[in-house]
């Protein structure tokens, strides 16, 4: 098990009569297993879902570490985990204006929100092509009681029927008047499992009733085989060894039990041939439970539990904006890109943990380049050596600081065309090396610590190469380098290309290769309309070429079409900026803001 993060989870499972009981038991599970992390939250007024409460009695030894309404303010919280199904409008504005800022989950959400909440979490397979955040069908609960596996009777002879507990749909009736129709079922070997809310019914009095079991996983394994609709009881079946029919109130459930590869035996009312035939072959719908279960299990993997969860913030660190259109979902992180300002951001979920030290510089640039920094230190130098003739000083002694210099080979490349160097870095490793290398000054600390230390200081010119998109807060980033810039001096930056066409081609393949410490991916439109907002005119675009291995093999021979083509469209995966410092254009915009 990984870290827990230090502030709770508020789990809100869905109480609302309609909804079944599943979504409480699950995270009655998930609070149980971590009682100090999760916190539920259950709208027993109703004040915020609206609709008749199931029955809570049934459950409330179990309900342990539950907040009320006020309790709700007084905490502040990692975030909050719905279990809703199809979170209501109502509740999830209620939680919004309560806990403003709170992150936000859900677990097999189906409604509206779903597309724009922040963490998706699907516990059962979805139609859809997989675009939650993280697949973990073992956040349901597993039987802890579990048959010899799949024991093969010749003949099934204690069929349980459940239809979740309340049975919203009313299949149990016309169920067991199917069964009764199937000769060499004896109807002493049926059984209705009657969850807690589930409703009275005029059931033939020969039926044996198993009664409010608050856990009914428990008791499945008592039974040969399980009639039920395609959903959370039907896994837990599937997981306690006992083969499984379903009848489904919907096509969309039918659906999804084939998908699993459950055997549908009637939607919206039960199928009496199937049932039969399903029923008359034991050693048939056993095989086939079997390869069901073998393939969920399959896709439970290593992935984080949501009490592993620890989200930053999802606002947009360009221009503080609530989150826009989610563009990719991971297991770590989603990425948005922000409506009123075009960035593309990352909200980690896992926190990041790069160190700036020597392995990053050497194991970890030798994984993505094929070489060590320093290995490459000439080649970055002579790319210096380009950059800087985009460079123009009207000043006689230049002064240039390169943040995030590494081991200094673009400042090299700065003294050799006259400029005044200093740099700013945080590997204390790197910054040592550059500074007995190159006998200039170099801090070794992060942008925020300098700024603080040399609260006066400017330079002609400030140089970022690689370095923006790995500060969480761009835009407090941003404000400190304009800080730093003389009037009329000049940013210049390097970063990957939001635009370029490795993300055009396949941007959910370009996004889940972006590192981990890349807070943000820029696009030439971006970062211009960001530097604008610090005072700065963009006086150069620059693409400076791109990775031609990782193109098609037609694209390669036609090589010097396409890439120029590609600069041409602003297409390539990285790009550089040139700024200028406009000090008469600041008096215009501070009058506009
Ligand atoms: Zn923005």
């Amino acid at each position: 098990m990984g870290k827990e993060g230090s502030k709770k989870i508020l789990a809100v499972p869905s109480v609302r009569r309609g909804n079944g009981s599943g979504h409480l038991h699950r995270m009655l599970h998930l609070a149980a297993e971590h009682p100090r992390r999760v916190s539920l939250f259950l709208d027993r007024t109703g004040k915020l879902t609206p609709g008749p409460t199931i029955n809570l009695k049934p459950y409330e030894e179990f309900i342990r570490s539950e907040i009320d309404f006020r309790q709700l303010q007084k905490e502040s919280w990692s975030y909050i985990l719905l279990d809703q199904r199809e979170t209501p409008v109502s509740l999830l504005a209620g939680l919004k204006e309560l806990i403003p800022g709170t992150p936000v989950a859900a677990v097999d959400e189906g409604g509206k929100h779903r597309k724009s909440l922040e963490y998706l979490i699907d516990t059962l397979p979805s139609l859809r092509r997989q675009e939650c955040n993280l697949f973990k069908p073992d956040l349901n609960p597993r039987p802890l009681r579990r048959s010899l596996y799949y024991n093969c009777p010749l003949k099934f002879e204690k069929v349980l029927i459940s239809f979740g507990g309340e049975d919203p749909r009313g299949l149990t009736l016309p169920t067991l008047i199917a069964l009764g129709k199937i000769p060499f079922l004896s109807r002493t070997s049926i059984t209705v499992a009657a969850g807690p809310a589930f409703r009275e019914l005029s059931l033939p009095s020969d039926i044996e009733i198993l009664r409010a079991p608050g856990n009914l996983r428990e008791y499945l394994s008592d039974y040969d085989c399980l009639i039920t609709s395609y959903g959370l009881t039907a896994l837990e079946a599937l997981a306690a060894g006992i083969p499984v029919v379903t009848v489904n109130p919907s096509r969309y459930h039918s659906r999804l039990a084939k998908k699993t590869g459950l055997l549908v035996c009637g939607t919206g009312k039960p199928d009496a041939g199937r049932l039969k035939r399903a029923l008359e072959n034991p050693r048939k719908l056993i095989g086939r439970c079997a390869l069901a279960e073998e393939n969920l299990r399959d896709t439970a993997d290593a992935d984080p539990s949501p009490a592993e969860l620890s989200p930053s913030a999802s606002v947009c660190p360009g221009c503080g904006a609530a989150p826009g259109r989610v563009l990719g979902r991971f297991p770590e992180r989603t990425f948005y890109r922000c409506a009123s300002c075009t960035l593309v951001y990352q909200q980690r979920w896992i926190p990041d943990s790069t160190v700036y030290n020597h392995a990053y510089f050497f194991d970890e640039y030798k994984r993505q380049y094929g070489k060590s920094y320093l290995d490459d230190f000439a080649h970055i130098r002579s790319m210096g050596r380009e950059r800087l003739r985009n460079i123009r000083i009207e000043n006689s002694d230049p002064s240039l600081l390169d943040v995030g210099c590494a081991y200094g080979p673009f400042l090299e490349a700065a003294r050799e065309a006259g400029f005044r160097i200093e740099g700013l870095e945080p590997s204390k490793e790197a910054a040592r090396w550059a500074e007995e290398h190159l006998g200039c000054r170099v801090s070794p600390m992060g942008l925020e610590e300098f700024v603080r230390k040399n609260p006066q200081k400017k330079w002609d010119v400030v140089t970022l190469w690689y370095v923006i998109e790995h500060f969480p807060d761009l835009e407090s980033a941003l404000q400190q380098l304009s800080g730093m810039v003389k009037p009329g001096g000049m940013l210049a930056l390097g970063t990957p290309n939001g635009a370029g066409i490795s993300a055009r081609r396949n941007l959910k393949k370009f996004l889940a290769a972006s590192p981990a410490d890349h807070y943000t991916i820029l696009s030439p439109k971006s970062v211009k309309r960001l530097l604008k907002q610090k005072g700065f005119r963009v006086e150069k675009m620059r693409i400076p070429g791109m990775h031609r291995e990782r193109f098609p093999v037609l694209f390669r021979i036609l090589w010097p079409f396409t890439a120029g083509i590609a600069r041409l469209l602003r297409l390539g995966d990285t790009f550089e900026v040139y700024a200028r410092r406009m000090d008469r254009e600041r008096k215009d915009n501070s009058r506009e803001g």
